[in-house]
């Protein structure tokens, strides 16, 4: 391909619009443009890199058995009914209605569509085991687009879905994708880690994200130093540390704490540490008043939170609904006389000697003895896990990093096929509920989490499995017939052996070829120039490297083919 007929403006400056740099390196390179808030357009530059991520996913769902069909985008609302999921997407569905006023959905994701399908087309054990996938357009009306292809209202996914007869059947399925993902990512170039995860909206029991490391990721990760326990933030753990031995603890006092309401001015007022104090926030989960516990110096997972009680909205509560349960004004509120479901964190009980709201304007309460003087429900895991606790596994210490998920594995078992009667004739001919997995790769966020993981400062550094082209072909001098002819050849001969060619051919100053042949990052730049081939032939240098060889002309595609040919090797599969 030549550069003058490939569609191809790079631009020189940072686009304001971007925030992180694979945003900013993929408008500059001219691999994709907006159109508006959260939706792209794919350049032909960026067009054949997407490609590429999708034959590496379509062959290793292949690969791993897993059929593909397409299922369409626009869905009826009835579906979402049936699985009672209409209400739990709220806004961040696009909904439109038809020309006979019937409701019908963007898909945000295919399972109510897929365990349909199913219901209607499998009826027997002998069909089973079942694994189902495409690649396709998703919607989400996100609050706030950002970060180019991460966070985008219209994204390609692929998503599967398996069907099974058991949870053993299903745990196989759920390797067997598992290990797939491990192979796609390696192939891609990324460096990406499977980690324990919340199952959010989707539903299901057990779960896997895979991340792409990198700081500019959205989510953060808690990874154990000594072992390789790893989990989304949102569900990690940690282990408690052995509960200090402590004394009786005198009756509660009232403590007067005109005016003073946040945790530090609370500790500051009362000359006690935070680990003294008990925090209480009010939440209305599905629009019924509970109250959460955790220690002062810690905050409150609020997907814990949702996800132990079962809640399918949870917020904080509002001013009114605080006077109305505790009545105190916001920041007074403790669990002494509270009447609301009481939900404490693990590290509290046994708490004893401590400082909590009286649930009266400007007023505390010492000596307190949680069990003693409040009607705890519950003691639950409730903190957000941070660096510094104890690993849940080991006695290692928990660190956090930053990560970009690119795909997730469920364990959904039979939350759908439930909802929609999914079920097979077994061997006694007795009807039974299927069990099912999903598992997603986010196709435009994986092609530019490997941009946010690969690149320096000059530009891209694309992995070769997953580059626009593999070679940048410079030729410095397009006037000179003879030099354009030598570099025109190599190109040829270099297709000939399907090694994929951008050929520089515009009338630039050489140092703007470096410079876009830089940005660009194709994995090798070959430099076709008269004063080149005068001293010798051409040059070829890697994207990765400082250092370039000279080559004579005529040798120059058999080197290159060599350079390009050891294929990423892929590391057999690996375990839960
Ligand atoms: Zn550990």
């Amino acid at each position: 391909m030549r550069w003058t007929r490939a569609l191809i403006s790079t631009l020189r400056d940072d686009p304001q619009e971007a925030e992180i740099v694979s945003h900013k390196l993929m408008l500059r390179s001219a691999l994709i443009r907006k159109l508006s808030g959260g939706l792209y357009t794919f350049l032909p530059l960026g067009l054949r890199a997407l490609r590429k991520v999708e034959r590496i996913v379509r062959e290793e769902m292949n690969r791993a058995g897993a059929l593909e069909i397409l299922m369409p985008a626009l869905q009826p609302s009835e579906l979402w009914e049936q699985s009672g999921r209409l209400a739990a997407m709220g806004p961040t569905m696009f909904k439109l209605k038809d020309r006979a006023e019937r409701l019908m959905a963007l898909g945000p994701t295919h399972e109510e569509v897929v365990t349909d399908l199913i219901t209607r087309e499998i009826n027997s054990y002998r069909q089973l085991p079942c694994t189902v996938y495409q690649v396709q357009t998703k919607f989400r009306d996100e609050i706030r687009p950002r970060f180019g292809l991460m966070r985008a209202k219209e994204f390609i996914m692929k998503d599967a879905y398996s069907f099974d007869t058991s949870l053993d059947a299903a745990d196989r399925s759920y390797q067997a994708m598992y290990d797939a993902y491990v192979r796609i990512f390696q192939r891609c170039g990324l460096r990406a880690k499977a980690v324990e995860a919340d199952t959010g909206d989707i539903g299901g029991k057990w779960s896997h994200e895979f991340m792409v490391m990198a700081e500019a990721g959205e989510d953060g990760i808690v990874e154990c130093a000594d072992c390789s326990y790893a989990a989304n933030q949102e569900r990690a753990e940690r282990q408690l540390p052995p509960a200090a031995v402590t004394g009786a603890t005198p009756a509660v006092q009232e403590v007067s704490t005109p005016g003073v309401r946040t945790m530090e001015q609370v500790a500051a007022f009362l000359k006690c540490p935070p680990t003294k104090l008990i925090k209480t926030l009010l939440y209305l989960a599905d629009g019924k008043p509970v109250a959460a516990l955790v220690p002062g110096d810690r905050d409150v997972n609020e997907h814990k939170l949702k996800r132990t009680l079962g809640a399918k909205r949870l917020e904080l509560a509002d001013e009114a609904t605080i006077r109305q349960v505790t009545g105190a004004a916001v920041g007074f509120a403790g669990p002494v006389g509270l009447t609301i479901p009481i939900y404490a964190d693990q590290a509290l009980r046994g708490a004893t000697a401590c400082f909590t709201g009286a649930n009266k304007d400007d007023t505390h309460l010492g000596n307190v003895d949680l069990a003693r003087d409040a009607q705890v429900t519950e003691y639950l895991d409730l903190v957000i896990v941070g660096a510094g606790d104890t690993c849940p596994r080991c006695p290692g210490t928990l660190r956090v990093a930053r990560g970009i998920e690119v795909g997730h594995v469920f364990k959904l078992g039979t939350k759908y096929s439930e909802a929609f009667q999914t079920k097979y004739l077994n061997e006694k001919g007795q009807a039974e509920l299927m069990v099912m997995g999903c598992y997603g790769i986010g196709v435009t966020r994986t092609l530019q989490a490997v941009i946010e993981q690969s690149h320096d400062a000059d530009g891209i550094i694309w992995p070769a499995a997953v580059a626009p082209y593999h070679v940048a072909l410079l030729l410095l001098d397009p006037k000179d017939a003879a030099v354009t002819a030598v570099a025109e050849k190599l190109a040829a001969e270099l297709e000939a052996i399907g090694v994929e060619v951008l050929l520089d051919d515009r009338e630039e100053r050489p140092g703007v070829k470096f410079k876009d042949a830089d940005l660009i990052g194709l994995p090798f730049r070959v430099v076709v120039g008269a004063k080149g081939l005068a001293k010798g032939g051409v040059e070829i240098k890697a994207r990765t490297s400082k250092e370039f060889q000279v080559v004579p002309a005529e040798q120059a595609a058999a080197r290159i083919a060599e350079l390009l040919a050891p294929a990423p090797q892929v590391a057999p599969p690996t375990g839960l």
